[in-house]
């Protein structure tokens, strides 16, 4: 099964992904994960991409798309993963076109956690408070609401034309979102 997980920062992708993963085994690739270990290791690629991160601005798309073309090459990769975090740009969504024309592999769907946008601020707050990741502080927050509503939220227009995107209501506990996500994805991962 190939497949994404889009929604809005804070929607609780990363979670749902980590579930999915172990679920459906398959490896849950996220671009923000591999920068911000890139970052903590000190790495040419995390020194680049650190002011902008910590900005809440978006990494350049040939920068993004290789530490996924380069990812998804690798062995635990072969039957199938999710990614979490890519694409997030038009541009993004044509390089993995041809990732997968490439490979002769297809997405199965795309995922879209849906939430409220009003408690999607508060979420990020707490986030910040029990994880400190450097870019959960409210402005930054609020700059990457804006970039996803400018840049991604668009491309759910995109995969909804192609018929692959699935919808799934965000909001409950964890276990609840999960339930959701299985029953919508069961028929994909025969
Ligand atoms: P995330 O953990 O997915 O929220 O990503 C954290 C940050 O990493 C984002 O706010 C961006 O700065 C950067 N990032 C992650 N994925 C991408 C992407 N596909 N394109 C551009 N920047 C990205």
């Amino acid at each position: 099964m190939r497949l994404l997980i889009m929604g809005a920062p804070g929607a609780g992708k990363g979670t749902q992904a980590k579930l999915i993963a172990n679920h459906y085994r398959i490896p849950a690739i996220s671009t923000g994960a591999i920068f911000r270990a890139n970052i903590a290791a000190k790495t040419p690629l995390g020194q680049r991409v650190h002011q902008l991160i910590s900005a809440g601005e978006f990494v350049p798309d040939v920068i993004t798309t290789a530490v996924v073309a380069k990812r998804l090459l690798e062995d635990d990769a072969h039957n199938g993963w999710l990614l979490d975090g890519y694409p997030r740009t038009t541009d993004q969504v044509e390089a993995l076109d041809i990732i997968l024309e490439d490979a002769k592999r297809h997405l199965d769907c795309v995922l879209c956690l849906e939430t409220d946008p009003e408690t999607l601020i508060d979420r990020l707050v707490k986030r910040a408070e029990i994880e400190g990741r450097a870019d959960d502080n409210e402005t930054t927050i609020r700059r990457r609401m804006e970039v996803y509503t400018e840049e991604t939220a668009p491309l759910l227009a995109t995969y909804e034309e192609r018929g692959l995107l699935v919808r799934v209501n965000g909001e409950g506990t964890v276990d609840e979102v999960a339930g959701r996500i299985f029953a919508a994805l069961d028929k994909y991962s025969a």
